[in-house]
């Protein structure tokens, strides 16, 4: 006799969150008194360093370590450099941060008075590279990519967020102003916008070519939107870059529009907060703000063992500090409550099949991760893909065994690409 289940094993359907409207407007954070840039270079003790201890720094000054340091981090506020201090992410990639005391007494910085905005990539390497959004500098500048298209991540990438939707719908004219510098800045001919296919909000933006996408997790990933919009297949260890695409938050146009408008730098980042309710609040608060200011503002309390996450909850990274500060690329955080916080096992896999029947890219997961947890990252890439997941994160969703696959994999990649730096 055939033992069958009587139910088809059906993949788990996870859709996007479409924008919230009763969040209209999104509160604002007064520049605390004590901010913290995240720079994305370690400190080499055997140098000397540009900045220091007690240096005053004007409001826009543009900060960096060394002579020939090529990051920096631009200012928000005037005042004193408390201190230096060594961060390392996730991952263990080493950054600095710089911890500065605002006194509104020190002089503002007639840097940007004597600057010209030029409107090409020189400059925005220069200085506008840690503006809200995060533009992505080196992608653009990078002489291996002719980008001739850009794709603005109207449709938010994660379950649960929203906050690119809200941008969209807020600043729609800020957003056009700013893919007509963007444009004139790169050699991009043609400007597109992924726009959620069931939101009746009216996003008007003129001159961009709108790609309406599926309310079902992850076809808002860079990945899915080549293959589903432009159809091309990225190949694996291929990123949209290689053929000609880059992709940009919405934030980074109305940041461009906006310090171009102005003469000056801007600093205040949207950020969508989702507390331990599953309440959404919306902020915007100055580069550099400590997220423990964004709790206090909507009275979110963090307790021992509270999850932060920061992003979405597919392909966020959890931070254990209150005093993380909120960077350029930041759009959500989320508090999970200790008690619902999913477990995580150093559990075998128990061979269920799961991540291998949802994988988007066709990975054979279940063996994948047997080489990841074993540090075997060429045979990982060699014989197991490693380098053609899309980073979604529905294998550890659906991991029966609590395997933080998509960590190994995101690590696993990470560790690739510094063999192969070192071969
Ligand atoms: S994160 Fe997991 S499910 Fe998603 S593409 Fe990569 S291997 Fe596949
Ligand atoms: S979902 Fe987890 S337990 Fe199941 S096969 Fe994949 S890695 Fe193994």
């Amino acid at each position: 006799m055939i033992k069958r289940s009587f139910f088809a094993l059906s993949k788990p359907r996870l859709t996007y969150d479409l924008l919230d409207t009763s969040l209209q407007s999104a509160e604002e954070l007064a520049v605390p008194g004590s901010l913290t840039l995240l720079l994305p270079e370690e400190i080499d003790s055997a140098k000397k360093a540009l900045i220091g201890p007690g240096d005053a720094v004007k409001k826009g000054q543009k900060l960096k370590l060394y002579d020939d340091s090529r990051s920096y981090v631009l200012s928000p506020v005037a005042g004193t450099i408390k201190g230096l201090d060594s961060y390392s992410d996730d991952f263990g990639n080493p950054a600095t941060y710089v911890m500065i005391k605002s006194d509104p007494s020190v002089k503002g910085d007639d840097q940007w008075a004597q600057l010209d905005l030029d409107e090409t990539l020189e400059f925005a390497a220069d200085y506008l590279e840690q503006l809200p959004g995060a533009l992505p500098v080196s992608t653009l500048t990078n002489p291996n990519y002719d980008i001739r298209t850009i794709v603005v991540t109207g449709a938010d990438t994660d379950i649960l967020c929203d906050t690119c939707q809200f941008v969209c719908t807020s600043y729609a004219g800020l957003m056009v102003a700013g893919a007509k510098i963007l444009k004139r800045m790169t050699r991009a001919d043609r400007f597109c916008i992924t726009v959620p296919e069931n939101l009746s909000a009216q996003v008007d933006l003129d001159g961009f070519n709108v790609l309406r996408t599926s309310n079902t997790y992850p076809s808002n990933l860079p990945a899915m939107v080549m293959k589903d919009h432009f159809g091309k297949t990225l190949s694996p260890g291929q990123a949209p870059e290689d053929k000609g695409v880059c992709f940009i938050r919405p934030e980074v146009l109305v940041s461009l529009a906006r310090t171009y408008e102005t003469g000056r730098p801007v600093f205040d980042k949207v950020i969508t907060l989702i507390d331990k309710g599953g309440q959404k609040h919306r902020v915007k608060a100055a580069i550099g703000t400590p997220i423990s200011k964004i709790f206090t503002c909507f009275n979110v309390q963090i307790n021992e063992r509270d999850r932060i996450i920061i992003g979405g909850p597919m392909r966020g990274f959890a931070t254990y500090t209150v005093h993380h500060p909120v960077v350029p690329d930041m759009d959500t955080i989320i508090v999970q409550d200790a008690d619902v916080v999913p477990e995580i096992s150093d559990n075998a896999c128990i061979n269920c099949g799961n991540c291998v029947r949802i994988c988007p890219a066709n990975v054979p997961v279940n063996l994948l991760v047997r080489y990841l947890e074993a540090n075997l990252y060429d045979e990982a890439a060699d014989r197991f893909d490693l380098e053609s997941c899309i980073e979604c994160g529905l294998c550890s969703y659906v991991c029966r065994a609590k395997i933080p696959v998509y960590q190994y994999i995101r690590l696993g990649k990470q560790e690739l690409l510094t063999l192969r730096e070192n071969a």
